[in-house]
């Protein structure tokens, strides 16, 4: 940011707690990786020690597999979600100031102050129940990847391998834990993130100056090559301050803003007025973009940028105008013909 000395304070800002984000999203992958290795690698163990690939082979497997899935639902899954129950706390606050800060300076005056304070009990329950693919937090760490990670064990030892997305895994340490960290690290990443969201949409819903009006928020994308296509067509979509955010793919890094944001202007220190940006990362590196521009023709400005979006041919059709938007969002999530 040093090469951009007008950065608005509030891009600046913005940007700085994205890195926060990000950071306390990582270091939570690290803890539960760690854990998952070392339960894998006891399961591992545990499976040689039970002579499943001599004797009794089928008998032994199913008698087997229910007690993995059970053993990392408590030496893991348990685990890592009361680790982030406590380590989201201040991580909670954090984007409780942060959202206020956001608020002041999009020009609002905080009312009600205080009025979304954390605590122990409701930052853990915000962890429960912050969905992630569609289920609770709480639900996918102790049920439905403890089940996951068993069905994983279950093919190796029946198979000698697993499958995921069409790659044969065939090593234990690849068709087991590899395949694993994949599934975690997007559902804890997704779901840091979220706990950050609501931690801000508390903010907009509870704090926010009674002059920004219906406190509708606006869906907003992060506007980057790695941006979702469904997430950029998203982005301005209305939703009422009540809405609990819900990602319509694992690691979406979206968020949402007051509407009153998006529209309004800022008064920098020396009284000009600027609208309010959006820190952007297109053809041309970082940038700033006015939250008037619309996402959909940004990515259609940056042809480098929507052919990484989108794949070379969708994303090149779109910058030259050939085809629209909409066209090229429906041309992208038409299922790949096998060939
Ligand atoms: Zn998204």
């Amino acid at each position: 940011m040093a090469d951009q000395p007008n950065l608005a304070p509030q891009i600046e800002a913005f940007l700085r707690n994205a890195l926060g984000v990000k950071r306390m999203e990582d270091r939570q992958i690290r803890l539960a990786l760690t854990l998952l290795r070392q339960v894998l690698t006891q399961v591992e163990r545990a499976i040689g020690s039970a002579n499943v690939l001599t004797v009794n082979r089928d008998q032994i497997i199913s008698q087997l597999i229910p007690q993995v899935a059970a053993s990392i639902q408590q030496t893991w899954g348990v685990q890592v979600l009361e680790q982030l129950q406590t380590d989201l706390l201040p991580f909670y606050e954090r984007q409780l100031d942060f959202a206020r800060k956001m608020v002041e300076l999009a020009g609002g005056d905080l009312t009600n102050a205080g009025a979304a304070a954390a605590n122990s009990l409701q930052v853990a329950q915000t962890v429960n129940e912050t969905i992630v693919g569609g289920k609770p937090l709480a639900q996918v760490l102790t049920q439905q990847l403890p089940v996951q990670i068993a069905d994983r064990v279950e093919s190796y030892l029946r198979l000698g391998l697993s499958d995921v997305g069409g790659e044969t895994l065939r090593t234990y340490q690849d068709a087991v834990i590899r395949a694993s960290e994949r599934g975690v690290e997007a559902v804890i990443r997704t779901g840091v993130h979220e706990v950050g969201s609501a931690a801000q949409q508390a903010i907009y819903q509870y704090e926010t100056d009674p002059d920004w009006g219906e406190g509708m928020l606006v869906w907003t994308a992060v506007l980057d090559s790695r941006v979702c296509p469904v997430c950029v067509a998203l982005d301005g979509k209305e939703f009422p301050n009540t809405y609990k955010k819900v990602s319509p793919h694992y690691q979406c890094r979206c968020y949402l803003l007051p509407a009153k944001w998006r529209n309004d202007t800022i008064t920098e220190p020396d009284g000009t007025t600027n609208p309010v940006k959006r820190p952007t990362e297109g053809d041309k590196g970082e940038g700033a973009l006015s939250f008037k521009e619309s996402a959909k023709e940004w990515v259609k400005a940056n042809p480098e940028t929507a052919k990484e979006i989108f794949g070379n041919k969708i994303g090149q059709d779109l910058a030259d105008g050939k085809i629209g938007f909409d066209k090229a969002l429906k041309l992208w999530q038409a299922p790949k013909r096998a060939t």
